[in-house]
């Protein structure tokens, strides 16, 4: 959703879904994306937001209430699939 807001605010990024206008003294000081459940878990995109005379922060990921920054996201998101292969290997050690 894309805002460019009746005071020169900055507008949201596209994968945006807050409804609030961004406008100077608003309450939307966070983008944020649509959130994804995986189990009890809730994940999304977010970035501070920024005004008419400051640049939107960097975006990060929020797992919970865990933040991750996307370089961090990604680290995960390996060291994830690195566990995932080495559980799914049905080849069992010799001498198991
Ligand atoms: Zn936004």
């Amino acid at each position: 959703m894309t805002s460019t807001g009746e005071r020169g605010a900055a507008p949201c990024p596209t994968w945006c879904v807050r409804s609030q206008p961004l406008e100077a003294g608003d309450a939307h000081r966070v983008h944020s994306s649509a959130s994804l459940r995986v189990g009890p878990m809730l994940m999304r995109l977010c970035a501070a937001a920024g005004t008419s005379t400051s640049v939107s922060g960097p975006p990060f990921i929020l797992v919970g209430h865990q933040r991750y920054t996307l370089y961090e996201a990604e680290a995960l998101i390996d060291a994830l699939v690195q566990l995932v292969d080495s559980g799914l290997e049905v080849t069992p050690r010799e001498g198991a």
